[in-house]
């Protein structure tokens, strides 16, 4: 198993795969205006990802996910 430098994994739970996507959300009721937080998302778990946080009535939004992008954190 050699780490892959160039790849970012998906914040979900358990899953490994390589993330292609950026979730961009806060919660409005704990974070400020400005603050931003960042999961990455491979294609199989963008929609549950964002739909999650779209149910709380947190903005959310989707971007692709920039190669040089691994300020990610990992959800749970
Ligand atoms: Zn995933």
């Amino acid at each position: 198993m050699t780490p892959d430098s160039a790849g970012v994994v998906c914040s979900r739970a358990g899953c490994r795969d390589d993330a292609h996507w950026r979730v961009v959300w806060r919660n409005p009721r704990i974070h400020s205006a400005d603050r931003r937080k960042i999961w990455a998302a491979c294609d199989a778990h963008v929609a549950y990802l964002r739909d999650y946080l779209a149910a709380r009535d947190f903005p959310v939004e989707v971007e692709p996910l920039a190669a040089a992008d691994a300020a990610v954190e990992a959800t749970s």
